[in-house]
């Protein structure tokens, strides 16, 4: 378990590496939930955005939003390093109730600099779980008249649909009718993908990194990143690549079909006041605005 927890930050070159044994406060689980509940009413957390794009266009479709935890001692922490000592907590949903609100008065903050920028954010599987979900987002949505529909969007991961489908299904069509779009995260690490794909209501797939980092090497992966493409164009879903980090993975995603996507590639995930100077420059290498599909459709 400790080595896992380690393996994860390890992982994580760019964030401190964060010892538990360095911190008093997180000693026990029960003080760092409480650590925690401090960070949240101190406004320790911040957001950082990544860009999603259309790598043929140029278009920035949109960002995603990334909590990270400014911690005073240990500077910016992970998601992964804070995120799982929350999740069977009630304070899971007060975090990502401050995530919803902290992105849309971003996203209101852009639209007024003339910026449209629809911000998605990661859902937590407890946020799901609450019936009263679809009338807070509404309340949270009418804290920013302004922004129009299609301003938010729920990032949800398949397994948070775990033994609860039929009723986060119909959920998720509520968030939708207040026009908040959802898309599924991390497409293909779950194992029931047919069924959720068939029956979530989302607009949008996003394949799981792991799947678009091997494609180079890999031609197994390419069938299945072909094979999700096919399947979510039948179901009438778009289709986001998440981990293009090179040049080469964008070219070779455009020549599949697949125009959408996000990775260190095109942008890392920044602080809010970097964006409007990014969506400013940023062009998609011409080698990607060259690339022909391979097959139509
Ligand atoms: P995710 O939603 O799948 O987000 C993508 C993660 O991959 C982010 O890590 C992002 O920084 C990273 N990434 C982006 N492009 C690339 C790339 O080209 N290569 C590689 N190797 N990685 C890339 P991050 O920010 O550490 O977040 C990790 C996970 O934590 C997220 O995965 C999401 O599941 C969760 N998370 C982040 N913010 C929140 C939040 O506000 N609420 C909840 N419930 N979960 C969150
Ligand atoms: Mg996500
Ligand atoms: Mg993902
Ligand atoms: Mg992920």
């Amino acid at each position: 378990d400790q080595a896992m927890y380690q393996a994860k930050l390890a992982g994580k070159g760019r964030y401190h590496l964060f010892d538990p044994e360095h911190d008093r406060s997180v000693r026990s689980h029960h003080e760092s939930l409480e650590r925690l509940q401090q960070a949240l009413e101190k406004e320790e957390f911040v957001l950082h955005y990544q860009p999603k794009v259309n790598m043929r266009s140029g278009e920035v479709i949109g960002v995603e939003a990334l909590v990270r935890w400014a911690h005073p001692e240990c500077g910016l922490l992970a998601p992964g390093q804070f995120l799982p000592i929350i999740e069977e907590h009630a304070l899971a949903e007060a975090l990502g109730e401050w995530v919803i609100r902290r992105a849309l008065a971003q996203a209101a903050a852009w639209r007024r600099a003339g910026l449209e920028l629809p911000v998605s954010v990661n859902m937590a599987a407890r946020q799901l779980r609450q019936r009263e979900l679809p009338a807070r987002l509404a309340e949270l949505l009418a804290e920013q008249p302004d922004l129009p529909e299609g301003s938010l969007e729920l990032e949800i991961l398949e397994t948070s649909a775990l033994g609860d489908l039929a009723l986060i299904s119909e959920l998720l069509e509520e968030c939708r009718r207040l026009g908040v779009q959802v898309s599924l995260d991390d497409f293909g690490t779950g194992y029931s993908s047919l069924t959720y794909l068939k029956r979530l209501p989302a607009g949008t797939v996003k394949i799981d990194q792991s799947f678009v980092r091997d494609i180079l090497g890999a031609p197994e992966d390419i069938k299945i990143l072909a094979g999700v493409l096919g399947l979510a164009n039948a179901f009438e879903r778009q289709v986001i690549a998440e981990g293009v980090e090179t040049l080469d993975h964008g070219q070779l995603l455009l020549r599949l079909g697949c125009e959408l996507g996000q990775g260190y590639g095109i942008a890392r995930p920044m602080p809010a006041d970097a964006i409007a100077d990014w969506c400013q420059e940023w062009q998609p290498p011409t080698s990607w605005a060259q690339q022909a599909p391979l097959a139509p459709g």
